[in-house]
């Protein structure tokens, strides 16, 4: 069993232009997508206020990187965990 992930990010406007970071979502596993998707780090998004890409874009969100099940070794995940 897989765990779909989507990538998305707040769209310009919705949050400051250096909190636009590309959150990581686990897709819903009906057809119809919710209302509002929660990242793994919490944030939150309703329609209209995300982005959705279909790869990786700039800025990841590290929070969700970290709490991310990743099935495969598709994000490029920062590397060293140690930070200044
Ligand atoms: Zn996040």
């Amino acid at each position: 069993m897989t765990v779909r992930l989507l990538l998305g990010r707040p769209r310009p406007g919705v949050v400051g232009e250096t909190r636009r970071v590309v959150h990581v979502f686990e897709a819903p596993s009906q057809n119809t997508p919710p209302d509002r998707l929660t990242a793994f780090c919490s944030a939150s998004f309703g329609p209209g206020e995300l982005e959705l890409l279909d790869r990786p874009l700039g800025m990841p969100c590290e929070s969700c990187l970290r709490l991310t099940p990743t099935p495969e070794p598709q994000l490029p995940l920062p590397n060293g965990s140690s930070e200044t």
